[in-house]
């Protein structure tokens, strides 16, 4: 069966390679028409894509390595005239891409054109041709998948395009999750064409309806922010050398060699499989219990039918399961405070044991307790934390930077674990718990206050789904042993979390026209080409000289971010933003009267600086 599979696969190869060498012999009486392999100031910009069909090529079609000069050399002829220019550097975001990608709202032209998003698939698609090394015996393959954005179809095809174009396998997985993604480079399932060399998430995340972006993976996990740079500075060169007929041909080779899996079944199957071990091998480990799932109108709604639903929960009164890309009731997003009312009313309407909600690509997720008690943030933070501290005694918690000290006094005092608050960023965060693994210092678990969460056990993928899974094994165990059945094991473990009584997020931002900042940079430095990180970075150093001179206020002494500072009982964080023009704050104390003293400190030390925005910090001091 499997050796079948092989044949099936490397026939697909040696077809689509026959039909593109087919071509090729076609240009060959017609050079000005040969733009299959752009050329670039005498260069191949697809230079993984090149090599690797060179290799392969020389070994189905020894013939062809001789004539491709004089082909290539056809391809320098018209680049297609009404492309418009595009800084590719600009959807950068992090480790992710991110765009507009339909139009629709005021001042937000479309940047991820479908021209862009195949640009930037053929580059992916080169860049893991040049980090595979590929196997002369059959092509890469790359899996595509999408939230429920409205522009999802498009850019899925655009990408295929681009995959198929530069001679790659697609497999279209259709509607699926971010995590899901992730695994398809790991399944070892031939009949659903996996494991896959690499995988496309189509997906914004949270973002309004006009967003949309790309997530890429392979079996070493998401792509990293040099690597979307690399792959940025590809798309440009490729993008620069799209013609109409370069176009046209890749629409049609990829209505031809695109393939279409349903991974969401063996990724959900293997969700179902993780509880049901956990549980005891047993078939409806949470039957009987009522769990209700707020979708958001994202990717999420599988988790009640192919989840929940075959591990024996019932699961009426779910909300939102139905993808709608115009997210009609609320943001998914369990970082935002109308989501988890939604939830939380849905809980309580129905008087349901456990509440689920998930972001739009369902690598973040949250819960709420019987009670309503929402388990989102800090409090998702010390549940996970409690429950990977039983697995695994004194290891080390690895989180962003805004988390509370009410979390690090409970993670270190109650649970005997180490808390390691790092940057803000998931991938930061993951990135350091693996690092800290390799030096020695023992991690399971790395996880955000915006839902991301990833275990050592799940290969660090950042999955809402399974940390979920996580909560459902806990039901299932507890009542199992006689602990009683519903959500109270849940909330029992976070028992003795101190939580701030008040806690606050201020946005500062950075005018990058005020004469006070271009003033300042000038004596710092003439050549920069973001002087708002200059002018932030001296706003953080000034506000550590004052906190230095004030006796009520003690500077945090290991901190990765910005500047973290205690005093009042509670704390505050400045830190500049990664992408933008922007310092967030983050005060939290017991009363709000606290928070305020906090942020009196800072205002006053930063008064200094008048090209910083301050009036949303102002208004919160004057207004308690
Ligand atoms: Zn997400």
């Amino acid at each position: 069966m499997a050796a079948m599979s092989t044949n099936v696969v490397q026939n697909v190869f040696v077809a689509q390679n026959r039909q593109i060498a087919t071509q090729y012999q076609r240009d060959s009486s017609a050079p000005n028409t040969c733009k299959l392999l752009p050329f670039h100031g005498g260069k191949l910009a697809w230079t993984g894509i090149s090599s690797m069909h060179m290799h392969t090529w020389s070994k189905f079609h020894s013939g062809f390595a001789n004539r491709r000069p004089i082909f290539c050399n056809a391809a320098t002829t018209t680049a297609v005239p009404s492309l418009d220019k595009v800084d590719f550097l600009k959807l950068q975001n992090g480790s992710d891409i991110r765009g507009v990608a339909v139009p629709g709202v005021e001042g937000e032209p479309i940047s991820l054109t479908e021209p862009v998003t195949e640009a930037i698939a053929a580059a992916f698609a080169a860049w893991l041709c040049d980090k595979r090394k590929a196997d002369a015996t059959r092509p890469l393959k790359v899996s595509i998948g999408h939230d429920s954005r409205i522009s999802a179809q498009k850019l899925q095809d655009a990408v295929s395009r681009g995959i198929t174009g530069a001679g790659l396998e697609v497999i279209q997985y259709g509607l699926a999750s971010t995590p899901a993604m992730f695994n398809s480079t790991m399944t070892e399932d031939e009949a659903f064409f996996c494991p896959v060399d690499g995988a496309i998430m189509i997906t914004a995340s949270h973002l309004p309806f006009n967003r949309n972006g790309f997530k890429f993976f392979t079996n070493a996990g998401g792509l990293g922010k040099p690597d979307i740079k690399d792959i940025l500075d590809r798309a440009a060169d490729i993008y620069k050398s799209f013609t109409d007929e370069s176009l046209s041909q890749s629409k049609k080779r990829a209505s031809e060699l695109v393939k279409k899996a349903d991974y969401m079944t063996v990724y959900t199957s293997d969700l179902v499989k993780a509880v049901r071990k956990a549980a005891g091998n047993i078939e409806k480990p949470l039957e009987g219990f009522h769990i209700v799932v707020d979708a958001g109108n994202g990717a999420g709604g599988f988790f009640a039918a192919k989840v929940l639903e075959p591990l024996g929960a019932i699961t009426s009164g779910s909300q939102f399961l139905e993808p709608d890309g115009m997210f009609p009731n609320h943001i998914p997003n369990p970082e935002d405070k109308a989501a988890m009312k939604a939830i939380t009313k849905a809980v309580l309407a129905n008087k349901a044991d456990l509440g689920i909600i998930f972001d739009t690509d369902v690598d973040r997720s949250a819960a709420v307790d019987s009670t309503g008690r929402e388990l989102n943030r800090n409090r998702l933070i010390a549940l996970m934390s409690a429950i990977v501290l039983e697995e695994h005694p004194g290891t080390t918690i690895v989180t962003d930077s805004v988390t509370s000290d009410g979390l690090t006094t409970f993670i270190e005092k109650k649970l005997g674990g180490k808390h390691h608050r790092f940057k803000r960023g998931y991938k930061n965060v993951i990135d350091e718990a693996i690092r800290l693994n390799a030096v020695g210092e023992e991690s399971h678990l790395a996880i955000e206050t915006s839902g991301h969460g990833a275990l050592k056990e799940n290969h660090w993928l950042d999955d809402g789904a399974y940390l979920m899974v996580k909560l459902l094994n806990k039901l299932a165990s507890a009542r199992a042993s006689g602990n009683g059945g519903g959500s109270k094991v849940l909330t029992d473990l976070v028992e003795g979390l101190e939580e701030p009584g008040f806690a606050v997020e201020l946005r500062l931002k950075i005018n990058q026209n005020h004469p006070d900042l271009k003033g300042r940079i000038k004596l710092i430095s003439r050549e920069n080409s973001r002087p708002f990180r200059e002018y932030g970075e001296a706003v953080l150093k000034h506000l550590d000289n004052y906190v230095a001179s004030d006796p009520k206020l003690q500077k945090a002494p290991v901190n990765y971010e910005g500047l973290r500072v205690s005093g009042y009982g509670g704390w505050f964080l400045l830190r500049l933003s990664l992408h933008d023009p922007v310092l967030p704050l983050n005060i939290e104390g017991p009363t709000d009267a606290d928070a305020v003293k906090l942020g009196i400190a800072v205002a006053s030390a930063v008064k200094e600086f008048p090209a910083l925005d301050t009036s949303v910090l102002d208004k919160f001091v004057q207004g308690s």
